[in-house]
């Protein structure tokens, strides 16, 4: 057996840590509480989802929570419309870290078939991080439990060592957007992209 006095300090800490992570990113990928609302069509897949046929309690994130302040993750399910849009934004500032954002469907990504629509914005990414995308017009409930299923697999690679939540610098809040021609205020636009700028979101499709 190896002398415990032998083994590098940085390896003993590099073990300390993931095990730590393992512990961490285990418990909450199984135990996310998702936020109570839904935007158009996608959202009743969605429910579907939560139902008894889906089963969605298996993976211990049954009860969506009617307040942001209890919630980690976001699916953004149906059209986003310009009106909508700061309440989202708003919802999403209220969450606490670590929080997670799901597009689901084509309009919540694109705009899907209203893509350039008078009232319609094209994506919900260009104003809040979305972490993964689910295809779909509406995305299947399956699809729906896929793109989870990924979004668990992007906790489980975080480490408490570098998340962002943990560091000293703070994130800062999303500029809230205002309705307009812009939908934003334009001189926030510089803080909006940088703020909704987050690594490796993830597409959930099947790879052949
Ligand atoms: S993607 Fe299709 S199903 Fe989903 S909200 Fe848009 S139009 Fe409705």
């Amino acid at each position: 057996m190896a002398n415990e006095q032998n083994v590098p300090e940085e390896l003993n800490r590099n073990v300390l840590m993931t095990s730590v992570d393992f512990l961490y990113n285990w418990s909450r990928s199984n135990s996310m509480w998702p936020m109570l609302f839904g935007l158009a069509c996608c959202a009743i897949e969605m429910i579907c989802t939560a139902a008894g046929r889906y089963d969605l309690s298996r993976f211990g994130m049954e009860v969506m929570r009617p307040s942001p302040r209890q919630c980690d993750l976001m699916i953004v399910s149906g059209t986003v419309t310009k009106k909508m849009v700061p309440t989202i934004v708003r919802l999403y500032n209220q969450m606490p870290e670590p929080r997670y954002v799901l597009s689901m469907g084509a309009c919540a990504t694109g705009g899907g078939p209203f893509k350039e629509g008078y009232n319609v914005v094209s994506g919900i990414d260009k104003f809040v991080p979305v972490d993964v995308y689910v295809p779909g017009c509406p995305p299947t409930p399956e699809a729906l439990l896929y793109g989870i299923l990924k979004l668990h697999e992007k906790v489980k690679s975080q480490s408490v060592g570098n998340v962002p939540w943990y560091r000293k610098e703070t994130q800062g809040s999303i500029a809230i957007p205002e309705l307009g021609p812009d939908i934003f205020l334009p001189d926030r636009a510089e803080d909006i992209r940088r703020l909704t700028m987050r690594p490796e979101p993830v597409a959930a499709v099947e790879e052949n």
